[in-house]
């Protein structure tokens, strides 16, 4: 039997930066959700395939090939043998990627591919519906929350710092369009799992967050 650590929260609450953490700590394999639906929305910008051509995207959903070398920093992403680690996180994905990952043949084709990556293995598994819908009986449940506010900064920051031409008023109506959108899915929305720990990351830092998980999990 694997063991499991289910993460959930909107963007910017700080899943990415403390799963990864969390997993070369406690030797767990770290699956972050969101880059299986980040590489359908690539897919569907480099084949021109419209928001509107429903047919289409389910049909890349269904045949894409996705593979996430887990590295210690970050993970390295091949979407159908290319490397697409820096395109994924472009603007211009993170700007559909809630509406692809809104369509229920997309989910359930990902949904099938993150438990496939999760076989046997021992996991720290961050998304928005782990605790709720993929692994409903994970062994531990964790909601990551912060303020608006400073999930924007957070995502601003970053966005900054890998050279993205953007403005902190677009990132944070992203953000909040992507948070009302992953909210109302039809099946795996954004929300609380009735046995999930709230961990609210707004005002702490990395390692405070860090070691509260932990103990959470050693508990
Ligand atoms: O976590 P990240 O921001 O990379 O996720 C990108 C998008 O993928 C989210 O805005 C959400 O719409 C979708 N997603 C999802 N379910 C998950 C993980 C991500 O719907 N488990």
């Amino acid at each position: 039997m694997s063991f499991i650590v289910g993460i959930d929260g909107p963007a910017g609450s700080g899943k990415g930066t403390v799963t990864k953490i969390i997993a070369n700590r406690l030797g767990l394999t770290n699956i972050d959700t969101g880059i299986t639906y980040r590489c359908v929305a690539l897919k569907c910008l480099k084949n021109q395939i419209k928001l509107e051509e429903k047919d289409k995207i389910i049909n890349i959903a269904n045949n894409i090939n996705i593979v996430i070398d887990n590295r210690e920093n970050s993970d390295i992403v091949h979407l159908d043998g290319e490397d697409v680690t820096q395109e994924i996180r472009s603007k211009e994905v993170t700007s559909i990627v809630s509406q692809i990952s809104s369509i229920k043949e997309v989910r359930l084709a990902m949904v099938e591919l993150q438990r496939k990556l999760a076989k046997g293995k021992d996991i720290i598994m961050e998304g928005r519906d782990i605790c709720t819908y993929v692994f409903p009986n994970a062994d531990v449940k964790i909601y990551l929350e912060a303020s608006l506010e400073e999930r924007a900064n957070r995502r601003y920051k970053e966005m900054k710092d890998k050279g993205i031409n953007i403005s902190f008023e677009e990132v944070k109506h992203n953000i909040e369009m992507r948070d009302k959108n992953d909210k109302e899915k039809e099946i795996g929305a954004l929300k609380l799992a009735q046995d999930s720990i709230v961990v609210d990351t707004t005002n702490k830092t990395i390692s405070e967050v860090v070691e509260e998980i932990i103990s959470i999990i050693k508990r």
